[in-house]
């Protein structure tokens, strides 16, 4: 007799510990459901730690973003359009340009699916302008500059600082645009993407237009590092080149431009390889994309929190 009310009350202690558990994880998850939060956006997605309640939940949310658009160089065949992501989060100005070279088809390829990737890219805050295919004509025809029938000249010669003196109208005209656009924007962070034939490890080969695996960039050198030494460690596949910087920037091109206007800015080129033996590009497309997006990935995560 004696035995089983001990038990009963042994029972009983049990009972009430468990309800009391119950009653504290109860409380945690009205917490959460008060701060609005939802799963996704608890703590334990972050490492296994439990924010602590006090926490502003704000931090937590992604950033609301507001996408607009508008075409630059109405009225001419080049006409093309502008993409602006503004955001509810303080953080920097980014531009990014594709699409200056037709022929380098992974740059504007990579600058297109940024559309409609951007928006939801983790960490997004600031403002990104976006300006997928500043050459479009070129960019449908797969030529670096040439469309048949329009007097273009190498757009990346024809940029104000430095412009070739064959420069054409046309793609002065090109050049103009873009630099009044990018300009008003007043961004921190000034990036166009292009291509090369053959990587940096092949210039002892003796083959010319080596610049495939690099950031053009003469600026900055302190930032340039972090951001090849993120790239090189976090995104690049261990078979593959290392990116690695370049100084040699050319005259009345875009990066020389902005390079030498605004020399406090972050201003570089990425080069993917393209691979490039007897007329055909070795490397396939969607590799080449992958390391332009990678590269932009590298720099996202130096400048954005991102969780
Ligand atoms: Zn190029």
């Amino acid at each position: 007799m004696k035995k089983s009310v001990l038990l009963n009350i042994k029972t009983l202690g049990l009972i009430l510990i468990i309800v009391l558990c119950l009653l504290l994880v109860g409380c945690n998850n009205k917490t959460d459901d008060e701060n609005g939060k939802t799963d996704d956006q608890s703590g334990e997605n972050q490492g296994g730690e439990v924010k602590p309640i006090d926490d502003d939940p704000k931090e937590e949310d992604p950033a609301n973003v507001t996408v607009t658009n508008w075409k630059i160089l109405e009225g001419t065949d080049s006409v093309t359009t502008v993409y602006k992501f503004t955001t509810d989060k303080e953080g920097p100005k980014v531009a990014i340009v594709g699409g200056i070279h037709g022929d380098e088809t992974a740059g504007w390829t990579a600058g297109l699916r940024l559309v409609t990737a951007l928006e939801t890219e983790n960490g997004i805050c600031g403002e990104i302008l976006l300006i997928p295919q500043a050459n479009i004509l070129a960019d449908k025809a797969d030529s670096r500059y040439k469309v048949t029938g329009y007097d273009f000249s190498d757009l990346n010669r024809s940029f104000p600082v430095g412009r070739y003196e064959s420069a054409k109208e046309a793609s002065i005209q090109i050049s103009s645009a873009i630099v009044e656009t990018v300009e008003a924007f007043e961004p921190d962070y000034i990036i166009d993407l292009h291509e090369s034939l053959h990587s940096w490890e092949q210039q002892e080969e003796g083959l010319k237009t080596t610049l495939g695996n690099t950031l053009i960039a003469s600026n900055n050198s302190r930032f340039m590092r972090q951001l090849i030494k993120r790239y090189n460690e976090t995104y690049r596949l261990e078979s593959e080149t290392e990116f690695r910087q370049e100084g040699a920037n050319q005259l009345g091109s875009f990066n020389y431009y902005f390079t030498t206007t605004y020399p406090d800015k972050v201003v570089y080129t990425i080069e993917t390889n393209r691979g490039y033996e007897n007329g055909v590009n070795t490397i396939d497309l969607e590799i080449r994309v992958r390391h332009q997006l990678n590269i932009l990935e590298a720099m996202f995560d130096l400048i954005w929190t991102r969780s």
